[in-house]
């Protein structure tokens, strides 16, 4: 899976950095940073924070 984001639209709401702490983090002013854009687990946690994501600030170039 290949994850990108557009952390100037986070909100820093944080349901990514739960779902998947291996993929998410936030920078000290709550915005997402993103450990891993190649991710090969924690695919569930990923596609879940794509769903919740308030901000619609995560984004995934394939479901594989
Ligand atoms: S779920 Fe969306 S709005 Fe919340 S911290 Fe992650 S990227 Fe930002």
């Amino acid at each position: 899976m290949q994850v990108t984001i557009e952390p100037e639209r986070c909100v820093g709401s944080g349901q990514c950095v739960m779902l998947a702490p291996s993929v998410f983090d936030q920078d000290d002013d709550g915005i997402v940073v993103l450990l891993d854009d190649k991710p090969t687990t924690a695919l569930e946690g990923v596609r879940e924070s794509i769903r919740v994501c308030p901000a619609r600030a995560i984004f995934s170039a394939d479901e594989a």
